[in-house]
């Protein structure tokens, strides 16, 4: 069985560093915030080509505080899409305000900006559109709306390290944007973390008051804040992480090249598009099949996992459905719920199990 990522062969191939930065934090004493994570925040920022990072404890509350610092609250609604892992609407829902759901693009799975104009009201608050599987939304014209109706822009790029919409990085182009460090992300801890990148001075002033208990110094409590705050062993270990991530990262586009040269003809599967503006980092390999679930037990007993992200969409979850929402409300977000099967993917595999995958694929029928 091969497997579906492979977080132990990263560490392999970097574990006198990794081990090293550890051992130095341990031997600091600085165990929350600190000199690494004041270090790391800075790299990021210049790797996504922004003023400021924050470093925060997980990508939920690097978008709970985005969101807060963009003045969301109670009585306000903020337009995002169904299609995403449900923490782009639970931190919507942290800070009081309503989620108001549009669908998605079919062939890009992220926000449709056809479909935001109807949605805003004159509560909307903010827009937060989702890079989901590594590949940037429809910034230009999604900004464009927002900008005529005065709208904050807050990208959800927790699955978009490094992804890039006509040039620009993710995270660089709204008035913010989000990252998670769960392990198992592009560029993951070895443990949970998150940033906010922004290129607004007071956007970064208020957010990391609001990491830290709202202190403007010490003890002096300005905004009610979280204790929202990175773990120095995890500034460290990514700083380390953050120097391999632009190899990593043609890994993946290497490997998902070569998926998708060998299944352009599939009759079981139509392989994801890359728009020729964007640079997608294949967080998330995801085909597209009318018979999920039977290719998904084939590939399983060919000794190939899979995975679904997601298998239903936030609107239609129970959690949720105090929104009201019910089955056929974005039938775009529905579909990709149905037909959407993750294949391997991670900078460590080679190209003989891509190989693999793909004529285990093959052997299956597509029926849409
Ligand atoms: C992972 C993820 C999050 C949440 O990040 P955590 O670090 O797990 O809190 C939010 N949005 C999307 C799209 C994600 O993939």
């Amino acid at each position: 069985m091969m497997p579906f990522l492979d977080l132990k062969a990263q560490y392999v191939s970097i574990k006198d560093e990794l081990d090293a930065a550890v051992l130095k934090v341990l031997a600091s004493g600085a165990y929350v915030l600190g000199d690494e994570v004041a270090a790391f925040e800075d790299e990021f920022a210049a790797y996504c080509g922004v003023k400021h990072a924050i470093a925060v404890n997980t990508g939920t509350s690097a978008l709970h505080l985005a969101l807060l610092a963009a003045g969301v609250g109670p009585g306000c609604e903020v337009i995002t899409v169904p299609f995403t892992f449900v923490a782009s609407v639970s931190a919507i829902s942290y800070t009081g305000a309503r989620p108001v759901f549009v669908d998605i693009d079919p062939v890009t799975f992220t926000m449709d900006p056809a479909a935001i104009q109807a949605a805003i009201t004159p509560r909307t608050k903010a827009i937060l559109p989702v890079h989901l599987y590594g590949q940037m939304a429809e910034m230009d014209a999604i900004m464009e709306i927002a900008e005529r109706h005065g709208l904050p822009v807050i990208e959800d790029a927790c699955q978009a390290h490094g992804a890039e919409y006509r040039g620009r990085r993710a995270g660089s182009v709204g008035l913010s944007g989000c990252f998670s460090f769960y392990p198992g992300k592009n560029l993951g801890a070895c443990g949970e973390g998150g940033m906010v990148v922004t290129s607004d001075d007071e956007q970064m002033r208020q957010i990391r008051m609001l990491r830290d208990w709202g202190q403007e110094r010490r003890y002096h409590h300005v905004l009610k804040g979280f204790n929202y705050r990175m773990d120095g062993i995890q500034g460290a270990v990514l700083r380390v992480k953050l120097r391999y991530l632009e190899d990593w990262t043609e890994a993946r586009r290497r490997h998902a090249r070569h998926y998708s040269r060998l299944l352009s003809t599939s009759p079981s599967v139509i392989k994801p598009a890359e728009l020729p503006d964007r640079r997608h980092v294949y967080h998330i390999y995801a085909v597209r099949t009318g018979d999920r679930d039977g290719l998904q037990h084939r590939l399983i007993a060919a000794g190939i996992p899979t995975g679904l992200h997601y298998p239903i969409p936030v609107h239609l979850q129970k959690a949720h459905a105090d929104l009201g929402h019910r089955a056929g409300d974005f039938p775009e977000s529905e579909a990709a719920a149905r037909q959407v099967l993750s294949l391997p993917i991670y900078p460590e595999m080679n190209a003989e199990q891509v190989e693999w995958v793909a004529a285990a694929i093959d052997g299956v029928a597509y029926a849409a």
